[in-house]
């Protein structure tokens, strides 16, 4: 059976369709933040596609992240071809 890719839930594959829902906010279980060295981006979206709770956002240049769902699990850190994206204590953020 297939499922028309519009219908696939948010943060149900990678990547999701749909960028927001409310009720899938997971961004306060975070320890850990992944920060961009924007410099180093290649925008090759691996980060994009690898990450579990489509919280990286494509975007022209670089990518972003999307801090209302992402949880921290540092998958985006561990498949980055070039090092850009580090993870810092939540606890070193004020927002
Ligand atoms: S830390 Fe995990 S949830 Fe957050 S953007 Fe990276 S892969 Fe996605
Ligand atoms: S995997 Fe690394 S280089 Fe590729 S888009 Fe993500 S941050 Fe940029």
């Amino acid at each position: 059976m297939s499922v028309p890719v519009k219908e696939v839930p948010f943060a149900g594959t990678v990547p999701s369709p749909k960028t927001e829902n409310e009720g899938m906010i997971t961004g306060n279980w975070r320890t850990r933040r992944p920060v961009l060295d924007a410099d180093k981006c290649t925008n090759c979206l691996i980060c994009w596609i690898s990450c579990p709770d489509s919280s990286v956002n494509q975007n022209a240049d670089v990518v972003s992240f999307n801090l209302k769902y992402c949880k921290g699990c540092g998958i985006c850190n561990e498949v980055c071809p070039v090092g850009a994206i580090s993870l810092a204590p939540e606890l070193d953020f004020e927002d």
